[in-house]
């Protein structure tokens, strides 16, 4: 078997919408790192993560390490782990919520967010080596093509600054313009599953927002996630207005006690992607039946196997699994759908940023038909790097000063009194 005889980790600015959520506004430009796995016999394999400097840091300081090893992903995280003391990563601070988006920040996840990025990589170039698809290397697909939800956002019509990049969707700040970006994403994507990503205005307002999804799409799965901007009393009201609206309620609040609290007084299911994001959170929210569903990510997870691990403690605790998504490219779209094709137990539909990014690194980005992605069968992840889109996106990263996403930073160009909400904010 051919070995790691190279491995390049390359950042990347890639741009994105004005959406708005809890924490601010999405900037202009995001940062992503790209991994590359090269083998002795040619064949590359590609990853994807968080391209936020201590991300970075910590994926240039690994990906020499490989370098003469065997396509293993058994122990990379650990690998991973020991690397983190070299970039002086353990500046970062555990009890800061950091990333108020997917809960606390810690070692631990930056780790697994690195991992998980050389992990698909290693996984892409094995397939290639043995002509197999990632999903037949993770004990095969259960199913031909993976369902995606449409992920709704309040936003902007465009970003204050004239050079800054454009769409052409038009603002949604009210229950019409969240309706009508909707029909879009179904027009144009075939979705039936519609994801609203809330916290940003007051809880009426986004019960009327959900209402009119509803309304717009009968019998149509409806999900709202304010990312824990609520108190366990206002959850509760949001809860006991949209029973039988909503397919699943995610994060109204945040920690694993105020969920379970919420949990304990609604019917709806609680999904989250905040506060059960690392395996060591697993036992306390299932314990206390906090959530009924949760939101997988192989970037937090540390790659496919531990989704698939994730997937098996859910199915033992009778709890549910979808799929999170943040801001991506078609690297990991291609993972989350390899991965999502071999978990039996997947029946909710997974979200994905996909529509909102309008550049790529691969040559081929993905199609959406029904709302679906189709599972490739071809060698590895079934996506080919775009050579000269990557150049282009590390230039834009190489002559900007752009280097961690901060919603609330780029609130404040336009609100210059915003800051971040202490929790709950309603
Ligand atoms: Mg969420």
């Amino acid at each position: 078997m051919s070995r790691i005889a190279e491995v390049r980790v390359t950042p990347i600015l890639i741009s994105d919408p004005p959406l708005l959520n809890l924490q601010g506004v999405h900037q202009p430009y995001t940062p992503r790192t790209i991994v590359e796995v090269i083998t002795e016999s040619g064949a590359v394999g590609l990853g994807e993560t968080y391209g936020d400097t201590d991300y970075l840091k910590l994926a240039e300081a690994f990906g020499p390490r490989l370098v003469g090893a065997g396509l293993v992903v058994n122990d990379l995280l650990a690998a991973v782990t020991r690397c983190l003391s070299e970039v002086g990563a353990e500046r970062v601070d555990n009890t800061v919520q950091a990333e108020g988006l997917r809960g606390s920040r810690t070692l631990g996840k930056i780790a697994s967010s690195v991992a998980s990025a050389f992990e698909v990589a290693i996984y892409d170039a094995l397939g290639h080596e043995l002509r197999l698809p990632v999903h037949a290397l993770l004990g095969g697909k259960v199913r031909d093509a993976i369902e995606y939800s449409a992920y709704l956002f309040y936003r902007w019509a465009e970003h204050p600054e004239p050079d800054e990049p454009k769409d052409d969707w038009g603002a949604a700040l009210d229950p019409e313009g969240v309706v009508a970006q909707a029909k879009r994403m179904a027009e144009d994507y075939g979705f039936s599953s519609f994801k609203l990503k809330g916290g940003v205005f007051e809880p009426a307002h986004e019960i009327a927002a959900s209402r009119a999804l509803a309304e717009a799409f009968p019998g149509q799965p409806v999900r709202l996630d304010p990312n824990g901007a609520w108190s366990v009393a206002t959850s509760l009201e949001v809860a006991g207005a949209l029973e039988g609206v909503l397919e699943y309620l995610e994060d109204p609040t945040t920690g694993t006690a105020n969920m379970a609290e919420v949990a304990k007084k609604t019917s709806l299911p609680l999904a989250t992607n905040m506060c059960v994001t690392a395996f060591d959170e697993i036992p306390e929210a299932f314990t206390a039946d906090a959530v009924q569903v949760v939101l997988s990510d192989h970037h937090y997870w540390g790659g496919l196997r531990a989704t698939q691990d994730l997937a098996a403690v859910c199915r033992t605790f009778g709890v549910g699994i979808s799929m999170h998504s943040n801001t991506h490219l078609g690297i990991s779209l291609a993972a989350m759908t390899q991965v999502a094709a071999t978990i039996p137990g997947l029946r909710h539909a997974c979200d994905t940023h996909r529509p909102w990014q309008t550049e790529d690194v691969i040559t081929q980005p993905h199609t959406f038909s029904g709302g679906k992605i189709a599972v490739s069968d071809t060698p590895g992840l079934g996506v080919e790097l775009d050579r000269d889109a990557l150049a282009k996106l590390h230039n834009r990263w190489e002559t900007s000063d752009a280097r961690r996403r901060d919603d609330a930073a780029a609130m404040r160009r336009v609100h210059p009194d915003f800051t971040a909400p202490k929790f709950p904010r309603w």
